[in-house]
Parts: C-alpha cells; structure tokens; sequence
C-alpha cells in the first residue's frame, strides 16, 4: 500500500467513534443493517413534523442494554436539557407531546410559553426502579425518558417535584394536563402517584404499555 493510502486508513480508522468493547470484540465483518421500514418511517415523520435530528449507529452495550434504532435529536423548536440517544419512536413521541401537549398546555394554565425542558436523561443501563432483579429498564434500550423540569417565557420554573401538589392550582392543572397527555402518547406513563422514586419527574416510554399512574 502506498503511504497516502496507509495515512488516508488511519485517518479514517480514527474517525470511527469508539464503541464499547463487547461490539469492538467482534470480527469486522459485521454487516451494516438498513434501518426497517418501521423505522424509516419514523425518520420521515420527524422530518415532516420539522424536527432536526442525527440518526445513531445501533449499539449493543453489555447486560442487554442497547441504542438500536435510535436518534439524537437536535432542534425540533423547545430547548430540552440531558436528551441522550432515543428510540425513534420514543423521539416521535415526545417531540409531538412537546408540542402538541405541553405547550398548549402551557399557554392555557400558565399563560406563557415553555422556553426549556429539563431532563434527567434517556439512555441509562439499570434495572427498573434501579433494583436489582428488576427486569431491565426501558432506560436500557434508549426507549424511555425521564422530564424533571419546565422553564416558562415569564422565569418560572415548575419542577415536577413542587408543583405536583403546589398551592398554585394552575401549576397543578398544568402538569396534571401534560401527564395524562404523556400517558396517552406513550405507552407508559409514571409520575408522583405512582411511587416515590417519581415524586420528582415524570417517566414516559414506549415499552409494553398502556400503563398510566
Ligand atoms: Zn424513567
């Protein structure tokens, strides 16, 4: 090989991201699958709903855990803080709800607008309820995502934590509106009802549902 073509390899080499290492492991033979229709149809429709977004490579992690079919999502019009990889569907999802709920939702009981989101994330490798035992959390597939947080047009900040049963009716009215609207988005829903571990955010995900509490 002459030295350009070496050097022209390595560069390339250096620029494929670093996977974890059971997939680095394996032979590189391993084929590049084709996203499937289902999932090229969920890219056209966060195309057509004008939401900018990356498409990931699929990763196998150990424990079962993995990102397969899954997107960044990088500007779909509301601010959304610690979104990591998501199932497309899980991104469809929640891109519609953010726009089709929580911002309605907004104007209508808070009379302002949602600047942010704030999240506490959507990849994490754990069992459900981080127990052990517990089968393997939706979290662990990129198809769950937990929402802390809003930041209103007019500086406030309506937490899931205090508002959930705020003295302010129509902060209670806000997030109960845009719960029962996840739970019939996603196909689950969890919030502060359902157990202490939600007293402080709201877990949507596309896992076997309909589960709403
Ligand atoms: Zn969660």
């Amino acid at each position: 090989m002459r030295r350009g073509t070496i050097l022209a390899l390595l560069m390339l080499s250096a620029c494929i991201p670093k996977v974890d290492q059971q997939t680095a492991d394996r032979p590189s033979k391993v084929p590049i699958v084709e996203a499937d229709a289902a999932t090229r149809q969920c890219h056209a429709d966060l195309t057509r709903d004008a939401v900018e977004f990356k498409i990931l490579p699929d990763r196998r992690f150990g424990g079962g855990c993995s990102a397969l079919g899954a997107v960044q999502l990088i500007d779909f019009g509301t601010p959304v803080t610690n979104l990591g990889a998501m199932t497309c569907p899980l991104a469809r999802a929640f891109t519609r709800w953010t726009k089709q709920a929580v911002q309605p939702a907004a104007r209508q009981w808070l009379g302002s607008r949602i600047v942010k989101v704030e999240s506490f994330g959507t990849y994490s490798c754990r069992p459900v309820n981080g127990q052990s035992g517990n089968k393997l959390s939706e979290h662990g597939r990129s198809n769950a995502v937990d929402i802390a947080a809003f930041v209103t047009e007019d500086g406030r900040r309506i937490t899931v934590l205090d508002g959930w049963r705020s003295d302010d009716e129509e902060v209670r009215s806000f997030l109960r509106a845009i719960h029962q609207a996840g739970c019939s988005r996603f196909a689950i829903g969890l919030g502060p009802e359902a157990n202490s571990l939600h007293a402080d955010h709201f877990h949507f995900d596309m896992g076997n549902g309909p589960y709403c509490r």
